[in-house]
């Protein structure tokens, strides 16, 4: 866990508590959860050159310390399929990100493969100051927010914790194959889980992560958002 190491102590080192995106999916990648390729682009030019080597459809998304809430300030565009796409959305994203946040400092912008669709689920981790850490999971998107349809674990979780987890949410029909679609893949799910569970188990710098959302597939998830924020 090398690499987990050094992200954690370069934000320690600039005094920042909230890791990037970019940051966060190294942190992902390093504990074997997948995630997308991304890369970050300070011009529209290097947007476009960066775009032409993940290659086409792919997803731009502001790169800013002071944004957290990147679709709301106009900052991602998914489903990008051309130079002159990305070129117009860098601008985009650009222009509404710095009326929306005109005091926010802005790196630039990631670029990143776009993954295929799938049901939206997210993984979140927090520390109740009873409990300690404790992972959440439940539907992405709206579900979460409108319905509250989530189950808690404390960590650590075993395997036994992380399958009850999935099934436990009231939504859980929607996993299984809902009018026709194929069961998503809730190994890949669980797994995902008790990864994230060791990694915060041994890493007390970890406060909160939150992976929203998750594509899950009917072989494979994939987290195609990540935020992880260390404590004082
Ligand atoms: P926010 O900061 O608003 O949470 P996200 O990174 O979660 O921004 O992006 C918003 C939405 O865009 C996601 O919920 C997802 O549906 C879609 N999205 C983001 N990144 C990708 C990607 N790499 N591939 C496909 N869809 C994506
Ligand atoms: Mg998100």
């Amino acid at each position: 866990m090398a690499g987990v190491t050094e992200i954690i102590e370069r934000a320690r080192g600039e005094a920042r508590l909230v890791l990037t995106e970019i940051e966060s999916k190294q942190l992902l990648k390093s504990l074997g959860i997948p995630t997308t390729e991304m890369r970050l682009a300070v011009s529209k030019e290097e947007a476009v050159a960066l775009s032409r080597d993940i290659g086409y459809p792919c997803v731009l998304k502001v790169s800013s310390p002071d944004i957290t809430h990147k679709s709301d300030a106009g900052g991602v565009k998914v489903g990008l399929e051309s130079d002159d796409e990305v070129a117009a959305a860098f601008d985009a994203i650009m222009t509404s990100c710095r009326a929306k946040f005109p005091g926010a400092v802005i790196e630039g912008v990631t670029v990143q493969n776009m993954a295929k669709p799938g049901l939206e689920v997210i993984v979140g981790m927090a520390t109740d100051p009873q409990f300690g850490p404790v992972l959440m999971f439940g539907l992405g998107g709206v579900w979460v927010e409108v319905l509250k349809d989530v189950s808690f674990k404390i960590v650590p979780l075993n395997k036994a914790d992380a399958a009850k987890a999935v099934p436990e949410i009231r939504a859980a029909r929607l996993l299984d194959g809902f009018r026709g679609s194929e069961p998503v893949d809730k190994a890949a799910l669980e797994d995902i889980l008790l990864r994230v569970s060791e990694f915060v188990a041994k890493t007390p710098d970890v406060q909160e992560m939150d992976l929203n959302p998750i594509f899950a597939y009917p072989d494979g998830a994939i987290a195609v958002d990540a935020r992880v924020i260390l404590g004082e």
